[in-house]
């Protein structure tokens, strides 16, 4: 295996399941070696034992993000294991949707939680190391990739916390990429539609028979690979090249 990314090291928050799982995959055959961050460790090594069957080199992370310790040690047993950190894909998420009247407040704090604060720790805890790979890594340039949606441009009613951490994510994301893109970290946010993955299981049934499973069965959405296809696209541009936003919809999704 050897292509763009070969010799330097990705961080994939989320990659349990779905995207997360899909694009560690995706960039270990770019020739990335990658660190599996999420709660499920049993998934993770299950992953990183196919990556190193195919030839790649891969890490099992256990850790919540939501606490801040544990998204920094997420970060720092991923540079004590491979050196360096160059991209960070921060696509760990929660989506609980339902009407704000009479809502779950828990619910709220549990996605704000991993959506926002989760994300926040860990782009804090890799940019240093980011910043010192655009320096002196083998492309001179880093990445950070944040898994948005298309709920962080369009607000649907029973998406409102949801919605609120996704436009906060596409803001954060252009404040930051303003910040350090002339030190050659470029920062995208990539927003997709509906994508056939595990997100919607965690809703109650009342929330999946009215505004899940209607729209799955009507829709042919995308899969995990086409996003992780995207996030390579962003990852292995060429150096003066920084895809600020990727918007990923299915066809047949209006
Ligand atoms: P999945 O539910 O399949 O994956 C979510 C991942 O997040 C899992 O690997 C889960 O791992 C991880 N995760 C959740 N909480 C935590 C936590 N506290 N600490 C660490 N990891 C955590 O869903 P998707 O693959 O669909 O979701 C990935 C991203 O894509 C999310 O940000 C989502 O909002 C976004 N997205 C998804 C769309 C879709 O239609 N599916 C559309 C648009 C955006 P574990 O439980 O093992 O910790």
């Amino acid at each position: 295996m050897s292509s763009k990314l070969t010799g330097t090291v990705a961080l994939v928050t989320g990659a349990s399941s779905g995207i997360g799982a899909a694009t560690a995959r995706r960039l270990a055959e770019h020739g990335a070696a990658v660190a599996l961050v999420a709660r499920r460790k049993d998934r993770l090594d299950d992953l990183a034992a196919e990556i190193e069957k195919a030839g790649g080199t891969a890490l099992a992370v256990e850790a919540d993000i939501t606490d801040r310790s544990q998204a920094e040690a997420a970060v720092q047993q991923t540079v004590d294991r491979f050196g360096r950190l160059d991209i960070l894909v921060n696509n760990a998420g929660l989506m609980l949707l339902g009407p704000v009247v009479g809502a779950d407040a828990e619910d709220w704090d549990r996605m704000i939680a991993v959506n926002v604060q989760g994300l926040l720790s860990t782009t804090r805890a890799a940019l240093p190391h980011l910043l010192h790979a655009a320096d002196d890594g083998p492309r001179r340039a880093a990445d950070i990739v944040n898994i948005s949606s298309i709920a962080g441009r369009v607000a649907w009613g029973g998406y409102g916390v949801y919605n609120l951490t996704k436009f906060g994510v596409n803001g954060f994301t252009e404040s930051l990429r303003q910040e350090v893109t002339k030190r050659h970290v470029r920062v995208g946010v990539l927003e997709p539609g509906g994508v056939d993955t595990e997100l919607g299981s965690h809703n109650t049934s009342e929330v999946r028979d009215a505004m899940i499973d209607p729209f799955y069965a009507q829709t042919e959405v995308l899969a995990p690979e086409d996003v992780a296809d995207g996030v390579a696209y962003m990852v292995t541009r060429p150096r003066h090249a920084a895809v600020s936003e990727l918007w990923i919809m299915p066809t047949d999704q209006a």
